[in-house]
C-alpha cells in the first residue's frame, strides 16, 4: 500500500469500532470522491473545531455562540447541585436530557473502563470527576447516579469509580446509586427508548 493510503488508514483505525479492513475502505472511498468533497469535509471539520466547544465543567461539546467556556446547562442557576448524573458520552447526556426524566447536572466520563485495563485514567476523567464531586458535596450534594451501558465495561467502570468515590462519600455522606436493570443487558443508554429509561431510573439502586 502507498505510504500516503497507510497513513491515512492508521487515522481511521483510531476511530470507534472501525478496523483496518473498514478504514482502507473509507480512504478508497475518499480517493473515488471528486476534489469538491474533500474541501467540503476539511471546511466542516474546521467549522466544528472552531464552531463547538467543550465544556470545563461536564466536558460536553457545545456550541460555542457566546465565547463560553461553560455549557448553558452548567451555566443554569436552577439545577442546584444536588443531583450529578454521570454519562459515558455526549449522545448518553443528549438521550437523557431529551427524555427529561431526572433534574440534575451532568459529567461526561469520556469512556468505560474496560475490565483489564491498568491505567484507567487514560481512558476516563478519574480526576476530574474526583474534584467535581468534593466541589459538589460542599453545596449540598445528594445524589451522585451512575447512568452507564449495562454492559460488563458500564458494570466495571461503576465498581472501580464508586471505590474511587467512597472517601468522599463517607466524609460527606451522598448516595451513589446506578441505573435499574430496567436497561436489558447488553443495551447501550443511547439506544434505550423512554420507557426502558424511565423504568431504569425508577428503579435505580
Ligand atoms: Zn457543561
Amino acid at each position: 500500500m502507498p505510504e500516503g493510503i497507510e497513513k491515512l488508514v492508521e487515522l481511521f483505525v483510531k476511530f470507534p469500532g472501525v478496523g483496518p479492513r473498514q478504514a482502507r475502505r473509507f480512504v478508497y472511498y475518499l480517493l473515488n470522491q471528486r476534489p469538491q468533497f474533500i474541501d467540503l469535509l476539511i471546511a466542516r471539520l474546521n467549522a466544528v473545531r472552531s464552531e463547538i466547544n467543550q465544556c470545563k465543567e461536564c466536558y460536553r461539546f457545545f456550541p460555542n455562540k457566546v465565547d463560553a467556556v461553560v455549557c448553558e446547562v452548567c451555566r443554569d442557576q436552577n439545577l442546584g447541585h444536588d443531583t450529578l448524573i454521570i454519562v459515558e458520552k455526549d449522545v448518553d447526556f443528549d438521550a437523557l436530557r431529551k427524555a427529561n426524566l431526572i433534574q440534575g447536572r451532568y459529567f461526561i466520563l469520556g469512556g468505560l473502563i474496560p475490565i483489564l485495563e491498568k491505567n484507567p485514567e487514560r481512558l476516563v476523567k478519574i480526576n476530574p470527576l474526583l474534584e467535581k464531586v468534593e466541589n459538589f458535596s460542599t453545596k449540598g450534594l445528594q445524589e451522585v447516579i451512575f447512568a452507564l451501558s449495562a454492559n460488563p465495561q458500564g458494570d466495571h467502570t461503576v465498581e472501580i469509580l464508586s471505590e474511587k468515590l467512597s472517601p468522599l462519600r463517607q466524609k460527606h455522606d451522598f448516595k451513589i446509586s446506578t441505573l435499574g436493570r430496567g436497561l436489558s443487558t447488553g443495551t447501550e443508554l443511547e439506544y434505550s427508548d423512554l420507557d426502558t429509561l424511565k423504568s431504569a431510573l425508577e428503579n435505580r439502586k
